[in-house]
């Protein structure tokens, strides 16, 4: 248990990744450091009770350190709440014992154009600051002679949602995973999102948002962008 603090607090101060950037201004810049969400090989050997045990412990430390009253009616059930919230909801796509059950069907309609699932609303967390990130997210897909049941779209993309994100990831877990469950590398996905971190602190802009696109196969393509657009903002 000893060696488990002393590592955290060694990875804390350890400022010497990234180029010699800190890990705050890694963060403060929401620098995204790789494509897969990092993980700890351990991560599942706790059962979702045992950490929300935990995590209520631990939170309730931290709004005691604040100074909050926890005895306080409409404070005591607030760690358990966080808890629950954090593990059964916001952060459930940490687990992969929730992925989606996708089944593919044939594609009966020989429809060969590109189909366009588009403002699928989501709401993620940002990593760096763990504040909501709130955004729409547009996933289109040329089909390799399966199609997907059109609400498995949404389902994925609020699955990769509810991990703390980067928006770069996000795109991109969702484009690659896509292509990986309709067997084409002809899948788009572009999403356009509110950072709370950026919107309600820190350089407070209410009005930016930000935009990332993942384009594969047949999606590399202007015409075909220029198409997807079309179908996403005009129509
Ligand atoms: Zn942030």
């Amino acid at each position: 248990m000893k060696n488990k603090e002393l590592e955290v607090d060694e990875l804390i101060t350890n400022d010497n990744l990234l180029d010699n950037l800190t890990f705050d201004e890694i963060g403060d810049d929401h620098l995204f450091t790789g494509m897969e969400t990092p993980m700890k090989a351990d991560a599942f050997v706790m059962s979702d009770d045992e950490k929300k045990d935990k995590i209520a412990n631990l939170f309730s430390q931290i709004m005691d350190v604040m100074g909050l009253d926890l005895t306080d009616d409409s404070l005591k059930g607030t760690p358990r709440r966080v808890a629950k919230m954090y593990i059964d909801e916001i952060f459930s796509g940490l687990n992969p014992a929730n992925k989606p059950k996708i089944a593919l069907f044939d594609n009966k309609y020989q429809y060969n154009q590109m189909l366009v699932e588009k403002n699928i609303t989501f709401y993620s967390n940002c990593e760096h600051h763990f504040v909501p990130i709130i955004g729409k997210a547009h996933v289109a897909y040329i089909s390799s002679g399966r199609v997907i049941g059109l609400s498995k779209l949404n389902r994925i993309v609020q699955y990769y949602a509810k991990r703390p994100q980067v928006q770069e990831r996000l795109t991109n877990q969702i484009g690659t995973d896509l292509q990986e469950i309709l067997n084409t590398e002809d899948v788009a996905v572009v999403i356009d999102a509110k950072h709370l971190c950026v919107s309600s602190r820190g350089v407070k802009d209410d009005t930016s948002s930000t935009v990332t696109a993942f384009y594969g196969g047949k999606f590399n393509d202007d015409e075909k962008i220029r198409q997807l657009q079309n179908y996403i903002y005009n129509q």
